[in-house]
């Protein structure tokens, strides 16, 4: 199924378990503005190319939207539609003053040149810099961009504006107001929410057998910090396939090949295996920390993992969900699960609007208490209502927007 047409499916479920409003139900359901931009650049060659760009805002309601600049040749205006929703909902969750925004190009960096890269995004800055802002929008990177492109974005919109303005954009190195603990916020996140769901089926991180798709930014930070704490990462993989190790795999290491190598194949004592064989190994956690799609219903009967935790955004299917629930696996859902990246993201703003920063410690106490916050309001929810933790989530996301719909009243 389409991923815009799966999140508009589980948003009438979830509407339809609210009793949510007939005005604020149909409000919600288109995107407050929408953006296609075409993007001209110059490439190395001296040829040009135009590319195309979107920024979708969803919602507003609870304060300027939030999301993340996706470059890949799978973006397109759905898509991005789609993530944008999800970030309504997650900023609502996550008690955020957040509306949820996405954006991205249609391209692939692989090809291109850190030049090409830099000019296509100052150009889309540039292109949509009308309505993005530290009061407005507020990108952030997501897959296949990082620090430095939000670098190029922070310094495009601030060369237009005449003077430095640190809160446009987050996800910014350390020397431009980025934060502490920005960069593997999205990461750790996800381990917190390891530790704390597996003491709903009484395990312990020591021993506990891990299997992770996708070795970016989330995918290997997670691996990373589950490593530092004596689990059992058995297997990783990332798009050119995994590597599996039944007695766990020196993470530290495979970061190195990786980064090398550009593969996590080929790794001294591991067996090469698919993306399809690690979704279901048999292991204790299951991590999908790379794209949407992963767990349909041609596979979820056979995952044997007894908890999910979403690392990516949207890797399970509405149908997959059905199929999951009804065997009793617990499923962290993206909205609460990788939510880390945004709430140190709220921190890098805040501390750029104060131009007053905070230590490390402090950023990954705050993440811990109140991504554990949540969690321990949507597991009781779900069990009240006998409904999976994504309905859950959302219905405490959906909830709180409507809440301040229907208080702010219609304009004019
Ligand atoms: P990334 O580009 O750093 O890494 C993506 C990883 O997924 C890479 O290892 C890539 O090889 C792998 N991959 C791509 N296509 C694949 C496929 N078909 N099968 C298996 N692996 C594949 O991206 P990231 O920032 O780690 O983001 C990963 C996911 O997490 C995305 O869904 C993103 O939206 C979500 N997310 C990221 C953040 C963040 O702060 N980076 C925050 C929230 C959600």
């Amino acid at each position: 199924m389409p991923f815009l047409k799966s999140v508009l499916k589980q948003y009438d479920l979830v509407a339809d378990k609210l009793k949510l409003d007939d005005r604020i139900r149909e409000r919600l359901l288109y995107p407050k503005r929408s953006l296609i931009v075409s993007i001209p650049i110059e490439m190395d060659t001296g040829k040009m190319k135009v590319y195309e760009g979107y920024r979708v805002q969803h919602d507003v309601t609870l304060g300027p939207s939030k999301g993340g600049i996706r470059y890949h040749l799978n973006v397109n205006l759905k898509e991005v539609t789609a993530l944008a929703m999800l970030m309504s909902w997650k900023c609502a969750l996550m008690q955020l003053p957040y509306g949820g925004a996405k954006g991205g190009i249609c391209c692939n960096p692989a090809v291109m040149s850190q030049g090409e890269i830099e000019r296509l995004t100052r150009r889309y800055t540039t292109e949509i810099i009308g309505s993005i802002g530290p009061e407005e929008d507020i990108p952030a990177p997501d897959m296949n961009t990082n620090m430095q492109t939000m670098a190029w974005m922070m310094d495009t919109y601030s060369m237009q504006k005449g003077h430095t303005v640190l809160g446009v954009v987050t996800g910014k190195p350390l020397v431009l107001g980025g934060s502490l603990g920005r960069e593997d916020g999205t990461g750790r996140g996800v381990f917190y929410m390891v530790e704390e769901s597996i003491k709903v089926i009484e395990k312990e991180l020591k021993g506990l057998r891990v299997a992770i798709q996708g070795f970016g930014n989330v995918g290997s930070i997670a691996a990373k910090l589950l490593y530092e704490n004596e689990c059992k990462v058995i297997a990783v993989s990332n798009s050119k396939g995994g590597a599996y190790n039944a007695a766990g795999i020196n993470v530290k290491n495979l970061i190195q090949h990786a980064k090398k190598n550009k593969t996590v194949t080929d790794f001294p004592d591991v067996d090469n295996i698919t993306n399809e064989d690690l979704l279901t190994l048999d292991c204790d956690v299951l991590i999908p920390a790379a794209i949407e799609g992963q767990i349909t219903r041609y596979n979820a009967n056979n995952i044997k993992a007894k908890i999910i935790v979403e690392g990516a955004n949207g890797p399970t299917t509405p149908e997959a969900d059905k199929i999951l629930y009804d065997r009793g696996v617990l499923l962290i859902p993206d909205i609460l699960a990788n939510s880390g990246g945004v709430v140190i993201s709220y921190f890098e703003w805040v501390q750029d609007l104060q131009f007053y920063f905070w230590k490390e410690s402090e950023i990954q106490q705050r993440l811990k208490e109140i991504m554990v916050n949540i969690f321990n309001r949507v597991l009781p929810l779900s069990r009240e209502k006998k409904i999976d933790i994504r309905t859950a989530a959302w219905m405490l996301g959906i909830s709180r927007i409507a809440e301040a719909q229907k208080t702010r009243g219609l304009y004019p």
